[in-house]
This record gives C-alpha cells, sequence and structure tokens, in this order.
C-alpha cells in the first residue's frame, strides 16, 4: 500500500523533436524504480515512442468521443495506440486554442472515463500574481474541473501546477514560491476527497537539472513537468534521477 503520492516526471516535448530523438530516448531512457517517467512527444510520433522503460502521454485530446473535428484526435485513439497520460489544459492550449476552464474540465472527464490519466494543467500568468490573484485564479481552474468530474477526478488524476510566467522563460519559481501554491491545490481537493492525499501534483516551469531536486525536495511537489529541459536526453534524466 503506498503512503506517499507516486512522484512523476513528464516531459512535454510541445512541438519539438523528430524520430531520430525518439529512437534516442526509446534505446537510452531507462528504467527508474520509484518515479514514473511520462514522455509526451507530439502526437504522430506517440506510437513510435512506446518503450517498457517509460510510459508515454499526449499533449491534448478531444472533449469529443468521435465525430466531424477535423485534427482533433479522441482519448479513444489514445488509448487505442497505448497511451496511459494525457496533458490537458496547458497554458499554451490556453492561449493559442482559447480552452477555457470549462473545456479543459470536459476534457479532464473524457479522458476519467476512458482510463487515460489527465495530467490537468493550472497555473497564473504574471499579472495575476503580481496583483496577488495566485489561490483565486487557480482555485477558480481547479474548482472547474471538480464541479464536472467530482469524486471521478481523484480515480488516476495528476494536476500540474505550471505558473505561466516560469514556462519557457529560465524563471523558476523559488520552491517555497511552488510549495505555498501545491499546498493550497491539496488543501482544496482534500475539502472533497481524502483521496487528494495520494494524489500527484507535478511543478512545471523552467524546472532544470540544477533546480529539479530542490523543487522535489518539497512535501506537496510529487515531480514535474518539463519543458524545454526534457528534450535532451542527458538533462531530461538527471531531472529523472533528481525524483528518485
Ligand atoms: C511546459 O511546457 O510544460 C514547461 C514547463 O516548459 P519549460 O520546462 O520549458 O518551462
Amino acid at each position: 500500500m503506498p503512503i506517499a503520492p507516486k512522484m512523476i516526471v513528464a516531459g512535454n516535448w510541445k512541438m519539438n523533436g523528430d524520430l531520430s530523438r525518439i529512437e534516442e530516448f526509446r534505446k537510452q531512457l531507462s528504467h527508474l524504480s520509484v518515479v514514473e517517467v511520462v514522455l509526451c512527444p507530439p502526437s504522430v510520433y506517440l506510437s513510435s515512442a512506446k518503450s517498457d522503460n517509460y510510459a508515454v502521454g499526449a499533449q491534448d485530446c478531444s472533449e469529443f468521443l468521435s465525430g466531424a473535428h477535423t485534427g482533433d484526435i479522441s482519448v479513444e485513439m489514445l488509448k487505442e495506440i497505448g497511451c496511459k497520460y494525457v496533458i490537458i489544459g496547458h497554458s499554451e492550449r490556453r492561449q493559442d486554442h482559447l480552452e477555457s476552464n470549462k473545456q479543459v474540465a470536459a476534457k479532464v472527464k473524457t479522458a476519467i472515463d476512458a482510463g487515460i490519466t489527465p495530467i490537468a494543467c493550472v497555473g497564473e500568468p504574471l499579472e495575476v500574481r503580481e496583483a496577488g490573484g495566485v489561490f483565486e485564479y487557480v482555485g477558480e481552474q481547479i474548482q472547474a474541473i471538480l464541479e464536472l468530474c467530482g469524486d471521478t477526478f481523484f480515480s488516476s488524476s495528476v494536476i500540474a501546477y505550471e505558473p505561466i510566467w516560469a514556462i519557457g522563460t529560465g524563471k523558476t519559481a523559488s520552491p517555497e514560491q511552488a510549495q505555498e501554491v501545491h499546498a493550497f491545490i491539496r488543501k482544496e481537493l482534500l475539502k472533497v476527497s481524502e483521496k487528494a492525499q495520494m494524489m500527484s501534483i507535478l511543478y512545471g516551469g523552467s524546472v532544470k537539472p540544477d533546480n529539479a531536486q530542490a523543487l522535489f525536495a518539497q512535501p506537496d511537489i510529487n515531480g514535474g513537468l518539463i519543458g524545454g529541459a526534457s528534450l535532451q536526453l542527458e538533462s531530461f534524466k538527471k531531472i529523472c534521477q533528481a525524483a528518485n
């Protein structure tokens, strides 16, 4: 019986990488005993990325199960090719594709219903942090998911707290800043279910080999969602080891 949330390190390649990089990771990203490693390449590479050493995750899914939604990918399709995880509501999707809290919640529910673990992303822009509105902003993102998913959210979901001002900027939240929001998220979740005690809450935003350990040492930080540093095998490996 586990006594703490699972440590998870997920690499979000965004729209980067190619088949040769997939091959490099598939051959050389070795299994780690304690940490669940997840590789999230662009969707066209998901099938090629499969390995016994790590799990594979998509970067998005449709909130619909099938139909006239050109360019979208359903959770059943992801499941069929062996995806265990799907990142949902990444800030780049919220910004570039105008995904609302409601749509993100619908996608999370679709993933849960299909048996795929959603990595539900939340996080505030800089102006919200500067105005002192972090808890309210992140709280609303979480509430939208809880309202739609209820108790089912606690079956296998993962949350990633990614302050937008820290994504791809080189500005990491300090371990204390990140822990403060992670503790808030867990407190909000605990109001709904005791199972929140075991939910993995990942931090994302300029995690690198040299700052990973201090972040992962925080009591409510249970791993990371890694963008830029997940594209280089050696740096991604070091971050995974920092969580082990
Ligand atoms: C991300 O894209 O989820 C991310 C955290 O990016 P980076 O690590 O590059 O800041």
